[in-house]
C-alpha cells in the first residue's frame, strides 16, 4: 500500500453542485414527459367526454322534437275534430259542449296541456280546459278572459288554414301577471275555419314546458361540476344549474344571458350549429335544437302581457342551444395530476430521482476523483523516478530466457551512460558497458538469480565515457502467470562510496604519519612474500631501522619536529627501495623493510645505501636551520629454519642492537646467507 498523503472526502460544494445539476436535468426531462402525458390525459379525458355528452345531448335533441311533433299533431287533430266544425258553424251551446268534452278528455290523456282552449277572433276565450296539477276541469263561462292583446293570439290568428303557431318557451301570465310558481309554457296554436272557410278563431294548446325542462335536467344530469344549460336564442337561460339565471327576458333582467357572463363562447356558441369549447373557463360542448318542422310559425313573443310580439319568426329561427359546461375548476379536479395518490407518487418520484442523483453524483466524482489521483498519483511517481537518485527499471525476463526492458526511468540510463531507446528496443545493451573484469560475475550472478528467482544484488563496476564507476543493482523478482519472471529493481551509482570504503582500507593497511604499511599490514603483506619466496625457493631478505638518539630530538626539538623526522624518513626509505620491497613502520621510530629476492649480501649494501641517503637527508627546523638524523640497520636473511617473518625480525633486531652499541648510524648483519 503506497503511502499518499491524500483527502479521501469529497467536498460538500462540489458534490451540492454535481447533485443539482443532475438532479435538475434528470427532472426537467420527468416534467416534460409529465406534461407530455397531461397534455394527452386532458386531451383522452375531453375527448371522451365530449362523446358522453354529445350523446346526451343528441338524444336530448331528439326528445324534445318528438315532444313538439306530437303537441302539434294533438293540435292538429283538434282542430280537425267534425265537432268543432259544427260548433263554428252552428254556435251551439250543445256543439260547444262536446267540444268541452273533447278539450277535457285531450287534457287528461295528454297530460301536458296546462291549458286547451279555443279563443273566438275577438280574443276572447270561449271554451277553456284548465289541467289544474291533473285534474282537468273546463272553465266556466264567466271565468273565460279575453285574450286579444296576447302576442299568441295575434300571431296564430294571422295564420292560414294548416298553419301553426309556436310561441316561445315562456312563463304563463295569468290574468296580466306573471303565474306564481313560474310555469313555462310553449303556445301552440292554429287558426280553426266554419265550413264557408271563415276564420272564426283559434285552437291553443299550452304546453307544459316544465315537464321538458325536468326532462332536460333530468338526462343532462352529470357529474361533478358539470352543468346542462337549455338556452333560447337569445341566450337566456330556461333551464340552468342556478335557478336565478332563469327566465332573465320574463323578469326583465336583460343581464342574465349567458352571453354577458360568457361573451367570448357565446359569439362561437351562437354562431355554429354544434361544437366543443375549449376555453380558459372551461369546456362547453353545445348544439342547437331547431324543434320546429318546417312550414311552423313562431314569434319573439313578448314578456308583457299586452303586447304584441315584436316580430315573426320562421321554423328556422326558433332554436334553443343545449350548452353542457364542465367548469376549469372540475377538469383539472378530474384530471390525474390532481389525484391524491398520484400527487403521493409524484413526491415519491421527486425524492427517488432526488436520492439517485446524489447517489450518481456521488459516484461520478468519486471517479473523478480517482481518475485525477491516479494522474496526480502518476505525477509524483515520475517525479520521484525523475529526481530520485537511484535508477528504476522493469526487466521481464520471459520463459524462454529473453529479456525485455519494460521500464527504465531516466536516471537508469543516466547511471548506466545508456541511450534509452536503444535499451528499451535491447535490455542487453545494458550490460556493454560493464567494466571487463566484473563482466562474468554479472552474467553468472544475473543467471543464478534468473533461475533461482532469489532477490538480486550485485556491486561492479561500468566504464562510462571511460571513467569507472561503481555500480549497485538491486532487483526482486515477481514471477509471472505465464512463465518467466517480472524484475524490479534499482542501480545506484556507488562511486563515491566505493572510494570512501578504499580510502578506510587504506587507513586501515597504511600508518598515518610516514605513509608506511603499518605494522599488521606489513606483517600481512611479509608472510604472504614468505610463502611465495618459499615457493619460489628465492632469496629473501630483512632489515630493521632504529633512529639513533631520539629521544633527545624530542627533548630538544618537540614532539612536532620528532614526527618530522620520522615523516623524512619515510620518504626518503620509500625513494630509495625498489617496488617491491615491503616498507613498514612497527611502531615507534622502528621500521623494517622486507627484500625479495635479495641475498644477504646484497641486502647489507642496500641496507647501507639506505642508511647514508637518510643521514643526507634534513628537516628543516624553525630557525632555519636543518636537522640531521641517523639510524642503525640490522639486516638479516631468510633461513631455512625460518617459519615466520618474526623469527627474521628477532634476528635483524639483536644486528640493529648491535650496530647501536657499535656506535650507531651504521649497518650490522645477522645470519646472512
Ligand atoms: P637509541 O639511539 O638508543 O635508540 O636512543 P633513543 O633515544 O632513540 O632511544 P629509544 O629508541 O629507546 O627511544 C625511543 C623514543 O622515540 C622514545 C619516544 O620519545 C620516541 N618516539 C617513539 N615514537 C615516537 C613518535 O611517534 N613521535 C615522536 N616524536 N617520538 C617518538
Ligand atoms: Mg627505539
Ligand atoms: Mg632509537
Amino acid at each position: 500500500m503506497p503511502l499518499i498523503n491524500s483527502d479521501d472526502r469529497i467536498p460538500l460544494k462540489a458534490l451540492l453542485k454535481r447533485f443539482v445539476l443532475i438532479y435538475l436535468s434528470v427532472m426537467a426531462i420527468f416534467l416534460g414527459a409529465l406534461m407530455l402525458s397531461i397534455r394527452f390525459d386532458d386531451q383522452r379525458r375531453l375527448e371522451r367526454l365530449e362523446e358522453r355528452e354529445s350523446s346526451l345531448i343528441e338524444i336530448t335533441k331528439w326528445v324534445i322534437s318528438h315532444d313538439f311533433s306530437e303537441v302539434n299533431a294533438n293540435l292538429r287533430v283538434v282542430a280537425g275534430q267534425p265537432a268543432l266544425r259544427w260548433y263554428l258553424d252552428s254556435g251551439n251551446a250543445a256543439q260547444r259542449e262536446e267540444v268541452a268534452n273533447l278539450f277535457l278528455v285531450l287534457s287528461r290523456e295528454a297530460g301536458s296541456y296546462d291549458q286547451v282552449r279555443y279563443i273566438d277572433a275577438s280574443g276572447q276565450e270561449v271554451i277553456r280546459v284548465d289541467y289544474n296539477d291533473g285534474s282537468p276541469a273546463i272553465v266556466p263561462q264567466d271565468m273565460l278572459q279575453n285574450k286579444a292583446e296576447r302576442y299568441y293570439f295575434r300571431d296564430t290568428l294571422k295564420l292560414n288554414q294548416g298553419e301553426t303557431f309556436v310561441s316561445p318557451l315562456d312563463l304563463n301570465i295569468e290574468h296580466d301577471r306573471l303565474e306564481i310558481p313560474y310555469k313555462p309554457v310553449i303556445r301552440f296554436g292554429t287558426p280553426v275555419f266554419d265550413s264557408q272557410g271563415n276564420k272564426k278563431g283559434v285552437i291553443l294548446l299550452n304546453y307544459l314546458g316544465g315537464e321538458l325542462i325536468q326532462f332536460f335536467r333530468n338526462s343532462m344530469k352529470m357529474g361533478d361540476g358539470h352543468s346542462a344549460m337549455l338556452l333560447n336564442r337569445d341566450g337566456y337561460w330556461l333551464s340552468s344549474s342556478r335557478p336565478e339565471d332563469e327566465w332573465g327576458f320574463m323578469l326583465g333582467r336583460s343581464e342574465r344571458t349567458f352571453g354577458h357572463d360568457f361573451p367570448a363562447e357565446w359569439r362561437d356558441i351562437s354562431a355554429g350549429e354544434q361544437g366543443a369549447l375549449r376555453t380558459a373557463k372551461g369546456l362547453f360542448i353545445y348544439t342547437t335544437v331547431y324543434p320546429l318542422s318546417l312550414g311552423q310559425h313562431s314569434s319573439t313573443g313578448s314578456a308583457l302581457a299586452r303586447a304584441p310580439s315584436e316580430r315573426g319568426l320562421t321554423a328556422e329561427d326558433y332554436l334553443w342551444k343545449i350548452v353542457s359546461f364542465v367548469p376549469h375548476e372540475a377538469l383539472s379536479r378530474a384530471a390525474f395530476y390532481n389525484q391524491t395518490d398520484v400527487r403521493i407518487l409524484f413526491v415519491i418520484a421527486c425524492l427517488a430521482i432526488a436520492a439517485a442523483a446524489w447517489i450518481v453524483a456521488h459516484i461520478t466524482l468519486s471517479r473523478e476523483r480517482a481518475r485525477a489521483d491516479l494522474a496526480a498519483s502518476k505525477a509524483r511517481y515520475d517525479e520521484l523516478v525523475r529526481n530520485s537518485p537511484v535508477g528504476v527499471y522493469l526487466l521481464h525476463i520471459h520463459a524462454d530466457g529473453s529479456m525485455r526492458l519494460e521500464y527504465a526511468s531516466p536516471v537508469f540510463c543516466r547511471i548506466l551512460g545508456l541511450d534509452a531507446n536503444a535499451v528499451l528496443r535491447d535490455a542487453s545493451a545494458a550490460f556493454a558497458a560493464v567494466h571487463p573484469d566484473d563482466r562474468d560475475r554479472l552474467i553468472r550472478s544475473s543467471q543464478e538469480a534468473a533461475t533461482s528467482l532469489k532477490p538480486f544484488r550485485w556491486e561492479g563496476r561500468f566504464i562510462i565515457d571511460s571513467e569507472t564507476r561503481w555500480i549497485r543493482i538491486s532487483s526482486d523478482p515477481m514471477p509471472q502467470p505465464g512463465g518467466g519472471s517480472l524484475w524490479s529493481g534499482v542501480v545506484s551509482n556507488i562511486s563515491e562510496r566505493k572510494k570512501l570504503e578504499h580510502e578506510l582500507e587504506r587507513q586501515a593497511r597504511i600508518d598515518v604519519l610516514t605513509g608506511l604499511n603499518n605494522r599488521r599490514h606489513f606483517f600481512e603483506l611479509a608472510e604472504q612474500e614468505l610463502a611465495r619466496i618459499r615457493r619460489h625457493a628465492e632469496p629473501l631478505s630483512l632489515l630493521m631501522l632504529d633512529l639513533d638518539r631520539f629521544k633527545s630530538v624530542n627533548d630538544t626539538y618537540g614532539h612536532a619536529v620528532g614526527d618530522e623526522v620520522l615523516k623524512k624518513l619515510g620518504e626518503v626509505s620509500l625513494h630509495t627501495m625498489r617496488e617491491i620491497d615491503i616498507l613498514g613502520r612497527l611502531g615507534g621510530e622502528e621500521f623494517v623493510v622486507l627484500l625479495p629476492e635479495t641475498t644477504g649480501e646484497r641486502a647489507l649494501e642496500v641496507a647501507e645505501r639506505l642508511r647514508s641517503a637518510i643521514a643526507d637527508a634534513a628537516v628543516p627546523l624553525e630557525d632555519g636551520s636543518l636537522l640531521r638524523f641517523t639510524v642503525s640497520i640490522g639486516v638479516t636473511s631468510l633461513a631455512a629454519t625460518d617459519t615466520t617473518v618474526g623469527a627474521m625480525i628477532n634476528r635483524a633486531d639483536a644486528a640493529m642492537y648491535r650496530a647501536k652499541n657499535e656506535g650507531r648510524n651504521r649497518v650490522c648483519g645477522e645470519g646472512i646467507a
